[in-house]
């Protein structure tokens, strides 16, 4: 079963946009024990859809296209693959009427362009799109299918993940499955002397290791029909080696795992942040629903502003310095006492390039989490990477003293 991918935009080879739909549909396939075999971007441009488009299904029994079905592009994509497979634009009444509803609902006036949404080439088999207006299509030759999908990544993921992929691996028959864990605090090639000797005692299991400037996630795959209960018996073996470095069995940010502690035990945070300027309560609340427990971030750059905002003693810079475990504590503690709120951290470090020291090289922070009617708890991390890895390590390993923290207290 072969599978490739065309990515259409103009500006994907312009170098205006990151080609994260290859990305995406790649690690989608992924995860249903797909691969892709080839992978091609193309700009909107006609000729050059109809040739690549061809090209493709030559080899492959499924293409993926994305992008060229927004206002924007003048239908090239559509009229592109109803040249390859022969045919000609028709109109859908039924995705008018419904576009239609959904603009009324919504309260917004109907525009000529939707007329143009609900133009498909004939023969076309309808992928819903419920975020946007442009749908997706299949369209099959009897031997190879295309799979169409509009260039915007919030719309064209849910109909990879939802649609698309679930039937070509139905299409495909595979059976494996795959689980994602994710873990922080622990480098990439610790985990690796931990898992080493079980992936050899159990090659059943395809392991990938997964490294960002947050942790490492952690891919388990298993095959064959007992797919299911070979990675549950994996887990089973794996999961207490691994310890704490896990902080959830699932593939999600350590913010969301965060705000759930919290939210679960009717607490809220502050931030008092350094070196990561608001790093760190930016990701907290990209979370979706975080207000329920974040109450304030401080950026507090200067040693006046730890003083004037925190309550910083003055003197216990000067005695320590700024990035130092005594400022760090005093930062989490004022955050606490100055938020009202009921949990803190805060960041001090020499994030680079410049401003390191013998006794301070770039990459030196500390950390602090407080809890209300706790000791403070404080770490020196000692970080490698340019001036953004270490700020992002920073922001995640303090976000993860707290997670610990929580979790020692119990609920
Ligand atoms: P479309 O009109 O369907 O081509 O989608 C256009 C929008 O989606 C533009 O904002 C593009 O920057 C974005 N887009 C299109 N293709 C991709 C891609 N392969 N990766 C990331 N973004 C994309
Ligand atoms: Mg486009």
């Amino acid at each position: 079963m072969k599978i490739e991918l065309i990515t259409i935009g103009s500006e994907l080879l312009a170098g205006q946009t990151l080609n994260t739909n290859a990305l995406y549909v790649g690690e989608r396939l992924g995860l249903a024990g797909l691969t892709l075999a080839r992978q091609t971007a193309i700009p909107d441009d006609h000729e050059i859809i109809v040739e690549a488009v061809r090209e493709s299904m030559a080899r492959a029994q499924w293409v993926i296209v994305s992008g060229g079905l927004g206002p924007t592009n003048d239908d090239v994509t559509k009229k592109a693959i109803a040249r390859v497979f022969g045919t000609t634009l028709v109109f859908h009444d039924e995705i008018l009427a419904e576009l239609k509803t959904r603009y009324a609902r919504a309260g917004r006036p109907t525009t000529p362009y939707l007329e143009t949404q609900a133009l498909l080439p004939d023969g076309a088999e309808i992928i819903p799109n419920p975020v946007g207006t442009a749908v997706g299509f299949y369209l099959s030759d009897g031997r190879t299918t295309a799979a169409v999908v509009p260039g915007v990544p919030r719309e064209m993921r849910p109909m990879i993940a939802d649609f698309i992929v679930p039937r070509i691996a139905a299409a495909a028959g595979v059976r494996s499955r795959t689980i994602i864990w994710s873990t922080t605090g622990v480098p990439e090639s610790r985990l690796y002397e931990i898992l080493e000797p079980l992936m050899r005692a159990h090659p059943d299991i395809e392991v990938g290791f997964l490294p960002s400037e947050y942790g490492v996630r952690l891919k388990f795959t298993a095959g064959g029909p007992d797919a299911a209960s070979a990675l549950e018996r994996w887990s089973g073996v794996v999961r207490p080696l691994l310890g704490r470095a896990v902080y959830a069995e699932a593939d999600i940010g350590l913010p969301a795992v965060l705000g759930e502690l919290l939210k679960r035990r009717g607490l809220t945070i502050a931030l008092a942040e350094s070196c990561t300027g608001g790093l760190a309560a930016k990701r907290m609340t990209d979370v979706p629903g975080s207000s329920a427990y974040v109450v304030a971030g401080f950026v507090t750059y200067a040693n006046e502003a730890k003083t004037a905002l925190l309550g910083v003693d003055a003197q216990l810079i000067v005695a320590h310095g700024a990035v130092s475990e005594e400022v760090a504590a005093a930062m989490a503690q004022g955050a606490l006492t100055r938020s009202g709120a009921d949990c803190a951290i805060a960041i001090t470090g020499v994030a680079g390039p410049d401003g390191g020291t013998a006794e301070k090289p770039v990459g030196t922070v500390w950390i602090a989490a407080a809890v209300k009617g706790q000791p403070v708890r404080t770490e020196r991390l000692q970080l490698l990477g340019d001036r953004a890895m270490i700020r992002a390590r920073a922001a995640q390993g303090a976000l993860n003293l707290l997670r610990l923290y929580l979790e020692d207290l119990g609920e």
